[in-house]
């Protein structure tokens, strides 16, 4: 755990959050500030900084947060259709160096753009 990770406090229960999956691996809970009428943020309890240090020898980790996000979309009824996106460094706008995943879903993507 790192203390000044902001997401790592949440994973340790330090910060509340609307916990929607945990397991010894992973966890999930609801964006403040959703983007979607879904917005959930998958995360590795470990703390990875994002996708860029990611290398083959996380591949279990990533199989099962892989393997939860989808669970979490059929939960939240998604089968319309989803994204899945990471954001990596300054450039793609990631504001917390903790790997996350968000599912984005609710809505039709063409109505967003619209
Ligand atoms: P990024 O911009 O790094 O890809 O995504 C970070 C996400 O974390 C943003 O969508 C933001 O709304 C969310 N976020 C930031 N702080 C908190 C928080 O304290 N609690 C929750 N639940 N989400 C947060
Ligand atoms: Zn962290």
């Amino acid at each position: 755990m790192d203390n000044d990770c902001l997401f790592c406090r949440i994973i340790a229960g330090d910060i509340p959050s609307s916990k929607v999956y945990e397991d010894e691996l992973c966890y999930a809970f609801r964006d403040i500030n959703p983007q979607a009428p879904v917005h959930i943020l998958v995360v590795p309890k470990k703390h990875i900084g994002s996708c860029g240090e990611l290398t083959e020898a996380d591949g279990a980790l990533l199989g099962r947060l892989f393997a939860v996000i989808a669970a979490i979309a059929r939960q939240e009824g998604l089968e319309n259709g989803w994204r899945v996106v990471s954001n990596v460094g300054p450039d793609a706008g990631q504001t917390v160096p903790h790997l996350h995943f968000h599912i984005l879903g609710g809505q039709r993507l063409s109505d967003r753009m619209a």
